[in-house]
């Protein structure tokens, strides 16, 4: 095991990262976050939680795939966070 891939020091507790096909070798998280970790599409940020993707890309949230304009994701989310439909209820027995 060599260097760190992303700053070159080899002190301290080297570790590998592998991805797919592709492998990495780190001396911290930051180096391996900083290579490995994919980025927003929208804001930019590296996705360090479960990523939003999309067939447009991927994102680090919901907020940045809606803004980034993809309604598909962005309805789902809205549908299944509004579980009782008041408004359709007190309606009906009006
Ligand atoms: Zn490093
Ligand atoms: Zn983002």
């Amino acid at each position: 095991m060599g260097a760190c891939d992303v700053c070159g020091s080899s002190e301290g507790r080297m570790f590998t990262v592998s991805m797919g096909n592709q492998t990495g070798t780190f001396d911290s998280f930051e180096c391996a976050i900083h290579m490995m970790a994919p980025a927003c599409e929208h804001c930019g940020c590296r996705i360090l939680g479960h990523p939003v993707e999309s067939q447009a890309g991927i994102y680090c949230c919901l907020h940045c795939a809606k803004e980034a304009g993809n309604p598909h994701q962005a309805a789902h989310a809205e549908h299944t966070t509004v579980a009782v439909p008041a408004e359709g209820t007190s309606g009906g027995q009006r």
